[in-house]
């Protein structure tokens, strides 16, 4: 494991002199130690209402011009189903913070999928012991919650009413439950420095992330950043490429938020370090409301489409897609 200070950290992600040497290096580390392999996790956004506030989402519940949806559960067991099919091996079911399904709905839909021979990620928020206790006996094998920014004051600033330290705390018991439990974080929030980007890096390391799901902050007109300039494409390739060097084999998705920047976005976080990606397999005009951000990518396509793309898009750079589960081999160290 390379040992990397927070002044080194710092230093490169301010210049830009030893990109090429840090992009080569996280790309040789992916080969090495994660393979040429990729692994699909197909995203089902299974509502966009939520309870929070976040100042930097464009599902936050300010937001009166959303048009809000919520899916059934026959929905959401249909689209997982549509997924297998495709091939998939793993579904990811995120959404806002959604009070309205109860945690006896969540724990029936992780039931009714796992019978599909899919490995379950679940990205709902922060929630209790018990509920996150559940959801791992109902089936879930993994859990998304990227600690957004690892400054405090920050991440108390943009997410009002939420709390650092819990977002920490349901970290820890999501790890202690079992999970494969993934974190991350956006690059460019208005306010953020390179030292607070190689914080973010050190603790991903200290956590020892399974997976680690880095992306730009893309600002959206309907809420208070609406005017702030958002994280760069290479900026945000350089924080994903570092991540590598620091969690050689943790699961590093190349982020539809990347795409978004960028034409080709998810193949070049490819040959920088990533090796997930998470095509969505949301279907119909739902596509388009879960707008987290504005300009998401394939908002017209079909599941069907998104999988064929990306699977030829894999192959076009000499790589191919998994047909495992994908969970993370080694616990990064
Ligand atoms: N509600 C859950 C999951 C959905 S949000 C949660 O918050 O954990 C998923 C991720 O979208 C967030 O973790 C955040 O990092 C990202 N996101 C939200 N708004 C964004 C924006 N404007 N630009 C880029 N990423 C954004
Ligand atoms: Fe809700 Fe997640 Fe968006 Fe925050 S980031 S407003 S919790 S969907």
């Amino acid at each position: 494991m390379k040992l990397w200070s927070e002044d080194q950290l710092t230093e490169v992600l301010e210049r830009a002199d030893q990109d090429e040497a840090i992009f080569a290096e996280a790309d040789l580390i992916r080969r090495q130690c994660v393979g040429d392999e990729v692994h699909l996790r197909g995203i089902i956004e299974f509502s966009n209402c939520c309870q929070q506030n976040c100042l930097y989402c464009g599902l936050r519940r300010d937001n009166k011009k959303l048009k809000r949806y919520r899916l059934t559960e026959e929905e959401i067991v249909a689209m997982a189903t549509r997924a297998s099919e495709l091939g998939y091996r793993t579904v990811v079911l995120q959404s806002g913070e959604d009070v309205a399904y109860s945690d006896a709905m969540i724990c029936r839909i992780v039931e009714k999928v796992k019978k599909l021979d899919l490995a379950i990620t679940l990205s709902i928020g922060e929630k209790t012991f018990a509920q996150y206790k559940a959801y791992r006996e109902a089936g879930a094998d993994r859990y998304l919650l990227r600690i957004e920014t690892t400054n405090k004051e920050l991440y108390e600033a943009l997410d009002p009413g939420m709390s650092f330290e819990n977002r920490l705390e349901c970290l820890s018991i999501l790890r202690d439950l079992g999970y494969e439990a993934g974190t991350g974080g956006m690059v460019g929030l208005p306010g953020q420095t390179a030292r607070s980007i190689a914080r973010d890096l050190l603790f991903y390391q200290e956590f020892k992330a399974p997976m680690v799901g880095i992306g730009p902050f893309i600002p959206h007109p309907d809420t208070p950043l609406k005017d702030e300039v958002g994280g760069t494409f290479l900026q945000s390739l350089k924080v994903l490429a570092l991540a590598r060097i620091l969690l050689p084999y943790a699961n590093l998705p190349a982020t539809t938020a990347l795409e978004t920047l960028s034409p080709n976005g998810r193949v070049i976080g490819l040959k920088h370090g990533a090796n997930v990606v998470m095509p969505n397999v949301t279907e119909g005009a739902y596509r388009q409301w879960y707008a987290l951000y504005p300009g998401k990518v394939c908002i017209n396509d079909t599941p069907g489409q998104c999988r064929s793309c990306m699977g030829g898009k894999i192959a076009s750079i000499g790589r191919s897609v998994a047909k495992d589960y994908g969970f993370c081999r080694v616990q990064s160290v």
